[in-house]
């Protein structure tokens, strides 16, 4: 079953794509949670971070200059930004086709909250 990335990938469903090419995809983020957020995504599906091989090595430095491109782009490239990829369960995956995460356009803070 292709994942929801893949769809959205092959404009099956409808998504706010800003940028695409042979290899990566990036679109806006449905639940945004900054007002920047978009999602970079290799056409490729790989499920986890825990699934990458040496071949993926190519595509996952092209989602950096992707994700460069597109903050820029999108005018927060002076302000700063943030990039994360979760994997699995404790890493709060929910979509299992490895994506990264852009986020800025305001004050992020610390990336999580001091454990109890
Ligand atoms: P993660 O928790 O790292 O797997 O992130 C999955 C992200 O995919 C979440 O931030 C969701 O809001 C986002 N998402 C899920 N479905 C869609 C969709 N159809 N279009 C855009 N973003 C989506």
């Amino acid at each position: 079953m292709p994942t929801i990335f893949s769809k959205i990938i092959a404009r099956e469903i409808p998504s706010e794509i800003v940028y695409q090419d042979d290899r990566v995809t990036a679109f806006k983020d449905i639940n945004p949670l900054a007002p920047v957020h978009i999602l970079i995504v290799p056409n490729k599906e790989i499920p986890t971070v825990d699934d990458v091989t040496p071949e993926d090595e190519g595509v996952l430095g092209h989602l950096f200059i992707v994700a460069r491109q597109v903050a820029r782009d999108l005018g927060i490239s002076e302000s700063g930004y943030r990039l994360i990829v979760n994997c699995k369960s404790d890493g709060g995956q929910e979509v299992f086709h490895l994506h990264m995460h852009l986020l800025g356009g305001r004050k992020l803070g610390r990336m999580l909250p001091k454990s109890e």
